[in-house]
């Protein structure tokens, strides 16, 4: 026994010195043996001054290498595909022939054309080739191998290279997230020691809150390919749909003690509208990435976990545009070693593996270039057709009140190369009549059929009913868009042209001194608007009935909820000014009103009309706090709205003086660690007349503190609605996918007379819910706001247990606490930054919670 442990040590002691020596490999080992290379291309470590997968390169190390390399190489092309949010440039490095570089943009037109068209493209028309990388930013043995795939590109005099570039062009994006690598590098760079220490334990291995994987707003930039809300996705999706790539190479890392994974991953849980030839022509290159890294003796594994479902994932959108997708998993070292279940990780070694995989998927996809090329075209052939056996022929799409909202939609479909004309003349549909200016048709027989359908889907059943990420996301129900299904075209009149962004005029241009002026809460950037008029000291008042006032001598209506600026009462000198300024930024009208007696329901110097104060919000963070769901309120009010929002760690609570601030919020997240002493801080903060909005587990937490007067559903209650006592062991995995809901979309009652309904035309509201978190149902009245519908799944897999369950409960609640109030969902209100149907619900909380009184008793 002892001799054994002896043996370990003396082996684990000769692996690390040989792994040790492994750090200053050069680049020249990580490639095929034996072959030429061009002196003349500089190598990463002439401008590193290290040797790849000795240090955590940084994002601007990663630029001035691949800058160095297009000066020297005539196979190598930038492009500088927009800034992020910190301001880092998105790269993306085209390698081909010269003689394509020269072409590219010919070539790439020509190909779309040909491909989208339905024609039989040209043999001669290159394959197109996308890896991309480290796409989560602490994800980083990709980013790393991007360079020495470039540099081998670049370099190699092989006969084969030449041939293949002459036909192919490769496309790298070798850092997806330059923001989220940077914030993972430097906090590898500043725990790493001197000396060589593989304990896990170590703090290199475990950053704080947030982590690198996320973006600058703290999103999942793999969850942004669909919904697009943040500006990388944006400027990358311009340039996946100008190149159309053939097959996208996804490369990731996973928990340490995993191997190696490459796709396909479960087949039963591929999105149906993903032709069966896709996971054929993915298990096809997967025998390429098996072969190299059988030669190197490399772990691996595939099938067994990940799946091609959400298409918002890099390595699943491709699926939904005539590509195939590949995701590619390495077992991540973190920092620079760790000691694992396989024996001591490298982060050199997990680079070498990208490297590996990244050269079989350029091999794999080139012996195979054809079928790919027929696959691209029969994708698309086959969408005119598939489109017209739908008992459907399009959708008409429809938005009176919020132009800003449904432009937002409507940029979104036109990012995704989805064509939607606008209307020319008014349609009768069913008993209403459409206003053209407000109407748009989307015909289902174009090129991007499939994914319309991706987007506009509402499957409610599945053959396989475990998802790795949510199962529905039907973008006109998040974002509250009509959408209406026409059998018929006749009676519609269209225009040529597609929509196209409008472009942004004066709205406002205020001659003459008015009596007052008014505004409509209807528009997703009125927030922005009233925060910035009330940050400017200007007086602003909330109607807290409806109006009916003439304006330019027609009588014009507006909704509780709308704001009026009386310019008796003004006392900032500027404010007209002002006003003008801040309301044309966003766009939203004023409506100039002469006298304060109006035609119907209050005059403008009625009590009735509520003075408001600019928001001081506090978001609690810190370990511990959903990183995403934070982040997103962050997106939302801060990026969205221009509201400021102080992000205090819930830790130092106890130090912070309260008083300053008129609202907190609680994301999801573990509050188990918040001391009573700061629990009774709140509770005498609310009844001062503070404000505290808690979604999902922040809400239950208030509930636990008695603060929220509502009844959560216990574990057990919710468990009991599963009859598991004669299930065999095989349904096990089963049974957990039926008590989860993953992410699914559901119907509520929204009570639009409720002052935290203003802006709402319909008493109906899509909400997202990704938990099993459930309020019952409050017996005490006006205090629930929205509440799920009988049957309220819209998309996505519920169990009908569960889902029955759900039914006629709260979804969203408000009440009075002392001077205080307390609102709170068991939805994600801003999921992912597109749910625009649901998130002015927040910015109604930050503004309208005193219009309202819910006493509790
Ligand atoms: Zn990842």
């Amino acid at each position: 026994m002892l001799l054994t442990r002896i043996y370990t040590l003396f082996f684990s002691l000769l692996f690390t010195a040989f792994f040790s020596n492994l750090m200053a490999m050069p680049v020249k080992d990580f490639l095929p043996q034996g072959i030429k290379l061009n002196a003349d291309i500089p190598l990463p470590s002439n401008t590193l001054g290290f040797e790849i997968g000795q240090r955590h390169l940084r994002h601007d190390q990663l630029l001035s290498y691949f800058t160095q390399l297009a000066q020297q190489s005539n196979r190598i092309k930038l492009t500088d595909m927009g800034k992020t949010p910190q301001h880092r440039q998105q790269l993306l490095v085209t390698i081909s022939s010269p003689e394509n570089l020269e072409n590219l943009s010919k070539i790439l037109a020509s190909r779309d054309v040909l491909t989208k068209n339905g024609q039989q493209s040209n043999s001669q028309d290159p394959l197109v080739i996308w890896l991309g990388y480290s796409v989560h930013g602490d994800e980083i043995s990709g980013a790393n191998a991007a360079m020495i795939v470039g540099y081998y590109l670049a370099a190699s005099e092989e006969d084969k290279i030449t041939e293949m570039l002459a036909n192919t062009i490769i496309v790298l994006e070798p850092s997806i997230n330059p923001d989220g690598m940077d914030r993972f590098v430097n906090w590898v760079t500043t725990y790493r020691n001197a000396a060589v220490n593989t304990d896990a334990n170590h703090i290199e291995h475990h950053q704080s809150w947030v982590t690198g994987r996320t973006n600058h707003f703290w999103f999942d930039l793999n969850r942004d390919w669909l919904l697009l809300s943040q500006q990388e996705s944006q400027h990358r999706l311009k340039y996946f749909h100008q190149y159309q790539p053939n097959v996208v190479g996804d490369f990731h890392e996973m928990g340490p003690n995993s191997s190696y994974f490459f796709q396909p991953g479960i087949n039963s849980r591929t999105h149906p509208l993903t032709p069966i030839k896709n996971i054929t022509l993915t298990t096809k290159l997967a025998t390429y990435h098996a072969k190299a890294l059988d030669e190197k003796q490399r772990l691996y594994y595939s099938e067994e976990n990940f799946d091609d479902f959400y298409y918002g994932k890099g390595s699943t959108y491709p699926d939904i545009n005539g590509s195939i997708g590949i995701l590619f998993e390495q077992a991540s070292s973190r920092g620079m070693q760790q000691e694992t279940v396989n024996g001591l990780l490298t982060f050199e070694f997990g680079i070498q593996n990208h490297v590996l995989t990244s050269l079989s998927t350029i091999t794999g996809a080139w012996k195979n270039n054809v079928e790919l090329k027929e696959y691209r075209q029969d994708f698309y052939q086959q969408a005119t057709k598939l489109a017209e056996k739908e008992k459907f022929s399009g959708y008409l799409l429809h938005e009176a009140k919020d132009s800003y909202r449904l432009n937002s939609f409507l940029a979104k479909l036109a990012q995704h190369k989805i064509k939607v004309y606008p209307l020319t003349d008014d349609f009768d549909f069913k008993d209403k009549k459409l206003a053209a200016k407000h109407s748009y048709y989307l015909p289902l027989a174009q090129p991007q059929y499939r994914l319309i359908k991706a987007l506009f889907n509402q499957q409610t059943h599945f053959k396989d009913n475990t998802f790795y990420d949510v199962s529905g996301w039907t973008l006109p129900l998040a974002m509250n868009i009509s959408a209406y299904q026409l059998n018929r075209t006749w009676g519609l009149e269209l225009a040529d042209k597609a929509w196209q962004a409008p472009e942004q005029t004066k709205i406002n241009t205020l001659a003459v001194a008015s009596y007052g002026y008014a505004f409509e809460w209807h528009n997703f950037l009125a927030p922005k608007l009233l925060n910035n008029l009330l940050a400017n000291n200007i007086k602003v008042r909330v109607a807290k009935k409806d109006f009916t006032s003439l304006i330019n001598g027609k009588s014009h209506h507006f909704d509780a909820g709308s704001l009026v600026i009386l310019s008796g009462i003004q006392k900032q000198p500027n404010w007209q000014k002002l006003m003008l300024t801040a309301s044309n930024e966003v766009g939203i009208k004023l409506h100039e009103i002469s006298t304060g007696l109006t035609v119907q329901g209050i005059d403008l110097g009625s009590g009735s009309f509520k003075n408001l104060i600019p928001p001081k919000t506090l978001l609690l963070g810190g370990k511990g706090i959903s990183q995403y769901e934070a982040g997103e309120v962050r997106f939302y009010l801060d990026e969205t709205l221009h509201i400021p929002l102080s992000i205090i760690d819930h830790a130092v609570m106890n130090k912070i003086d309260l008083s300053s601030y008129s609202h907190i919020i609680l994301v999801d997240g573990n509050y188990n660690n918040i001391s009573d002493r700061v629990a009774d801080k709140f509770k005498n903060w609310l009844r001062q007349g503070g404000v505290i909005i808690g979604q999902k587990r922040g809400a239950k937490w208030l509930a636990e503190q008695e603060i929220l007067a509502v009844k959560f559903a216990s574990k057990e209650q919710i468990n009991a609605l599963f009859d598991d006592s004669e299930l065999p062991y095989q349904e096990k995995e089963t049974l957990a996918s039926r008590k989860r809901i993953a992410g699914a979309i559901f119907q509520t009652q929204l009570d639009t007379s409720h002052p935290l309904a203003y802006g709402y035309q319909q008493n109906t509201l899509p909400l997202f819910r990704n938990s099993t978190l459930i309020m019952e149902q409050p017996q005490q009245p006006f205090i629930t706001v929205a509440k799920y519908s009988p049957t309220p799944l819209l998309s996505g897999f519920t169990d009908k247990n569960l889902e029955n369950r759900l039914a006629h409960n709260a979804a969203i609640v408000a009440h009075n606490y002392g001077k205080g109030r307390i609102i709170a969902t068991t939805d994600v209100l801003a999921f992912r930054g597109y749910w625009y149907g649901s998130a002015k619900l927040l910015a109604n909380s930050l503004f309208f919670a005193k219009t309202f009184s819910a006493p509790v008793k």
